[in-house]
């Protein structure tokens, strides 16, 4: 190809790449880059870029110091450096994982004359692998609590692998098939909360592709059980859906997990009306006296109350149905309840709205970082459950500083709450 010819393709393929490009001198000055690269660095046009150097067009200083050391390592060692995984942030400044390349150019005597970098945006493949990783252990290693795993692969339609153990002597049967899998876990369904019968009793590949297709990630469900021993206990499954990263095949990681314990204490508290029924959080009642008693016996301690409302969750539930929108609410509830100490309080007041307490607060920081912590488990929960990805808005009132009763707090947190919903939602707001 003419150079005339080659220099009109690169110019095309930079302006049209969703790719982060761009093309540096041997004096590390930048000569061209591609749209997606320059709102990276935070500015509007290209003419802002070209004719300078990392130094001028970064803010984050040593940022620009790790890009400048990296190409000039480049240089001095004349090898490229492909594929190298980094983090970056994208346009948004929200933190995302790249996969860069850099190539030294030269010319004809073969002297290096500058520099091509190609960052491809792989957040998605890399959490992806990661989370393949992660399920995939469990073949290797299954938590104390975990009967079973079964990897399955949908397309081949058979069990790759599976792994089982005794826990208080009772375990699963081992089956061979996939069909023969499914008729031992209807057998031995005694009661259920959840959508198991349904589930096994539709176990086909067909219709796990269309369940992957509509977005779904994880499937949860819970019922109680008989096992070898003939003991019964109650047990959850989780259905992972995975693509497999060597043959790219639909595979799922199938695991029984033992809730017993857990669950007939719960069914305890459900029966005494202090527990909602859906996620196993207080329900609104039983936070609400839980709160009162706190801060009549703490009155000389400072508290946050914390108003938390999922953003346009409405949203989940016309697009997944709202089956998967409860499933979501009761994987959330899990998410919220590690987040707080034992001795706090965290509640479901009412449909997508959650009420939390964290007692005994030293500063404003601390309370901020709890705040963080609830927005990003309603984004990753969403974004591990499903392929929508949720926000959500909290509001925060201060104890004794916005009020003394449960009654003032609340009404702060609610106008915080509010406010958030008004600025365009997913974040926090004290009041
Ligand atoms: P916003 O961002 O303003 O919060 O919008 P939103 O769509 O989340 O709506 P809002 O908080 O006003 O209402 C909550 C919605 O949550 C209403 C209802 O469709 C849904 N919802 C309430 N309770 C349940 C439940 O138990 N299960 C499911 N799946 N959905 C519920
Ligand atoms: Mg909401």
């Amino acid at each position: 190809m003419n150079s005339k010819l080659m220099q009109s393709a690169f110019s095309v393929f930079i302006k049209n790449s969703k790719d982060l490009i761009f093309v540096k001198d041997n004096n590390l000055v930048y000569r061209h880059a591609s749209m997606p690269f320059v709102k990276m660095t935070g500015k509007k046009s290209l003419k802002e870029v070209v004719g300078h150097t990392d130094s001028e067009i970064f803010e984050d200083k040593s940022l620009a110091k790790r890009y400048t050391s990296d190409d000039i390592r480049l240089l001095n060692d004349g090898k490229d450096h492909i594929e190298y995984i980094e983090p970056i942030t994208n346009e948004n400044g929200n933190a995302r994982y790249a996969s860069t390349s850099k190539y030294i150019l030269r010319n004809d005597k073969g002297e290096a004359i500058g520099i091509l970098g190609i960052t491809k945006d792989i957040t998605r493949e890399y959490m992806a692998r990661q989370r393949y990783q992660q399920e995939l252990g469990y073949l290797f290693e299954l938590p104390k609590d975990t009967y079973a795993v079964c990897y399955i692969d949908v397309d081949d339609w058979r069990i790759i692998s599976q792994r089982r153990q005794k826990i208080l002597k009772g375990t699963l049967q081992e089956c061979q098939t996939i069909e023969e899998m499914c008729e031992y876990a209807i057998e031995s369904i005694i009661e259920e909360d959840g959508n198991a019968s349904e589930f096994y009793s539709h176990f086909t590949a067909e219709n796990l592709h269309d369940i992957y297709s509509s977005g779904r990630r994880v499937i949860s469900f819970s019922y109680e059980r008989r096992l070898s021993n003939n003991s019964t206990r109650w047990v959850k499954n989780d259905v992972n859906f995975l693509t497999d990263v060597d043959s790219g095949h639909l595979c799922i990681m199938l695991s029984a997990k033992d809730i017993h314990d857990t669950k007939t204490e719960q069914q305890k508290l459900i029966e005494a009306a202090k527990l909602d029924s859906m996620t196993m959080l207080l329900n609104h009642e039983a936070t609400m006296d839980c709160i009162k008693l706190i801060l009549k016996n703490e009155h000389d301690r400072q508290h946050a109350l914390f108003m938390i409302d999922i953003d346009n969750f409405k949203d989940l539930n016309d697009t997944m149905g709202h089956r998967f929108g409860d499933e979501f609410l009761i994987e959330l509830s899990r998410e919220f309840k590690k987040i707080f100490r034992e001795t706090d309080v965290i509640g479901r007041i009412g449909g997508d709205e959650f009420f939390a307490l964290m007692r005994n607060i030293s500063d404003k920081e601390q309370v901020e970082e709890k705040a963080k912590k609830l927005i990003s488990a309603i984004r990753k929960t969403s974004s591990k459950y499903s392929k929508i990805n949720l926000s959500g808005s909290v509001g925060i009132s201060i104890y004794p500083d916005n009020g003394e009763t449960l009654d003032d707090l609340y009404q702060k947190a609610d106008s915080a709450l509010y406010e958030v919903k008004g600025n365009g939602k997913n974040s926090f707001t004290f009041a």
